[in-house]
């Protein structure tokens, strides 16, 4: 019962630690990677807040050192996967009857514990599972996560106090139902923030869920479900179902209570999933929600106005950090002509100076690629340009998976601007550059437009300020999230919301109240006070 109006807390960014010589995280930071290495985790499946022990299981490895075993999962099969629909159906009535301002107030705990608590332990499985450094795993499974659900009780609230206007004698409501029936939340590799988000940005809605994470990020995952369970989510609101993914897919697509997607991943994947909800559509009691967060082939475009060192710093932060594993990673640059011969002789400088290796070196900045097929696909596209006519690699290009899935922050400059590497998403340590005539900017930019099929992130730099606001006008449609002289990664929560268009998403905003109203189908009730008793209006009266 609440006889009150409250009001939630004001959502903050949790500050992000530096890691630096002699500090006390770092100390506690190396202390919890030394204890993960000594220990082999089993991840079981979670259903209805129960561990199932599938006895199909699959090796959890280090991708610095796939021969280190740091656990393994259990694969669901089809008796789990429809068992976890059974419980998030199960788990619905109570869940959605619990005020919203409770709900609130296990996410916020959540968001605590993730902060706090649980800082170094959920970076430390991200670093060994995900290979990220400390910053990088730091601004994920720690800040961003603990943003994500800060920021999103706030926008539940503000949601829910969104309220018609009422006439007198009448009063009008809407109230924000959840969703009919179950939703399916499918995470990438790359982010456990985002697989947290995933599953409890819907569930803050009063939605019950079956989250698939990604295989390669499985530790991480289960580490947040059993803060979510600590926090005091009931059982049975998150099914926690690792697997393979086709079917798990095939199944829960095929459901008469699918209820909506929550997908973040690749393109291809994310099309899958809305083909096979078309073939279903006639056997849904409701139309699925579809919301799939996607690729990008994320780009600088660079103006002769401006700053050099800035530009090459944007440059190699937005296409290395994290092994250019990020959707919104730089991964095609656009230079003048006249800037390239100081641009080029300050990427070589500052790429060569990259330090590469495992997670456990902290003055590494560059990392392993995630697993053996990422590999194998970014050097396909390294050892094609290596043979192209049309493009040639000038920096780095490296590689070696005997110990580690390491590969050097690589450059490859195009000479044709339609190079496979200027338009497909390579999501690997690779930037592909074009440079272009000074005076060649108005075709320059219908080249940026149409290249790619992709439209995530997009970064522009120039100190012109007439040149910044044609280039924004011009480029309107090439970026759900715009950087002017900034690198194009590193959204935050609450600051800048995260999405792309064209093939990159259905740009609903995560981390904001564009996402959330995905998970609800509002009901408007009008209450009339005092009705009429009498069928005829005064107009019908007689004049006489
Ligand atoms: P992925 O598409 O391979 O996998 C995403 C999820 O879908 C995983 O859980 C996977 O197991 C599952 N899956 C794979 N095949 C499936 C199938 N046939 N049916 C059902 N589920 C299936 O993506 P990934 O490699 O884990 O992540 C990298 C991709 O994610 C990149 O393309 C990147 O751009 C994108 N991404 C986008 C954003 C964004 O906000 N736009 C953010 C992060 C990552």
């Amino acid at each position: 019962m609440t006889n009150s109006v409250f009001t939630l807390p004001a959502p903050y960014n949790e500050p992000v630690k530096n890691f630096a010589p002699g500090s006390p995280e770092r100390t506690q930071l190396k202390a919890e990677l030394e204890r993960q290495m000594g220990e082999t985790v089993e991840v079981p499946v979670v259903i209805n807040g129960t561990a199932v022990h599938t006895g199909n299981v699959h090796n959890i490895v280090c991708p610095h050192d796939h021969g280190h075993v740091l656990g393994s999962f259990h694969k669901a099969g089809d008796d789990e996967i429809n068992a976890a629909v059974e419980a998030a159906m199960a788990a619905k009535p109570a869940w959605e009857a619990m005020d919203w301002q409770e709900r609130a107030a296990i996410f916020l705990k959540a968001a605590d514990l993730i902060a706090r608590k649980y800082t170094h332990k959920l970076n430390a499985a991200t670093m060994l599972g995900q290979s990220k450094n400390a910053f990088q795993a730091e601004i994920d499974s720690t800040c961003e996560l603990a943003d994500f659900l800060r920021f999103n009780v706030k926008f539940m609230e503000e949601i829910y106090s969104v309220q018609p206007a009422s006439d007198q004698g009448i009063w009008n409501r809407t109230e924000y139902r959840p969703l009919e029936g179950f939703v399916f939340a499918l995470s990438p590799f790359n982010f456990t923030a985002i697989a947290g988000n995933l599953c409890t940005a819907p569930a803050m809605m009063g939605n019950t869920i079956v989250w698939k994470p990604a295989s390669t990020a499985v530790l991480s995952g289960y580490f947040i479900m059993e803060i979510f369970r600590e926090a005091g989510l009931p059982d049975g609101v998150i099914n926690f179902i690792p697997g393979r993914g086709s079917r798990i897919g095939n199944i829960l697509l095929g459901h008469r209570d699918l209820a909506g997607i929550h997908f973040t991943g690749s393109t291809g994947v994310f099309q899958n999933l809305w083909q096979k909800t078309g073939e279903n559509i006639d056997n849904y009691k409701s139309y699925p929600r579809i919301v799939g967060e996607t690729g990008g082939k994320d780009y600088i475009f660079v103006h002769p106005s401006a700053n050099v060192d800035q530009v090459v710093t944007a440059a190699v932060r937005g296409a290395f950090e994290y092994q250019g594993q990020k959707c919104s990673a730089c991964s095609r640059l656009y230079l003048p002509e006249s800037l390239w011969p100081e641009v080029e002789d300050k990427l070589k400088a500052q790429i060569e100076s990259i330090r590469m290796g495992p997670v456990t070196g902290f003055e590494n900045f560059v990392n392993a690629v995630i697993d053996e097929r990422a590999f194998d696909t970014i050097d396909g596209f390294i050892s094609r340009a290596e043979q192209a006519e049309d493009a040639e690699v000038i920096i780095g290009g490296d590689r070696d998976k005997s110990r580690g899935y390491f590969i050097r922050p690589t450059v490859i400059l195009a000479k044709d601007p339609g190079y496979e590497t200027m338009a497909e998403e390579i999501f690997g340590p690779v930037l592909t550059l074009y440079v272009y005539a000074d005076e060649a900017l108005e075709e320059t930019l219908d080249l940026l437009d149409n290249t790619s099929t992709y439209a995530l992130t997009g970064a522009i730099f120039a100190r012109d300020r007439g040149i910044v606001n044609t280039l924004m006008a011009r480029l309107t449609h090439t970026a759900g999230n715009f950087y002017i002289n900034d690198k194009p990664t590193g959204a935050v929560v609450g600051q800048q919301p995260f999405g792309g268009s064209r093939k990159s998403g259905t740009n609903d905003k995560a981390g904001s109240q564009l996402n959330l109203m995905r998970w609800t189908s509002p009901r408007t009730i009008k209450e009339t006070f005092v009705p009429p008793e009498d069928y005829r209006y005064p107009f019908m009266g007689s004049d006489l």
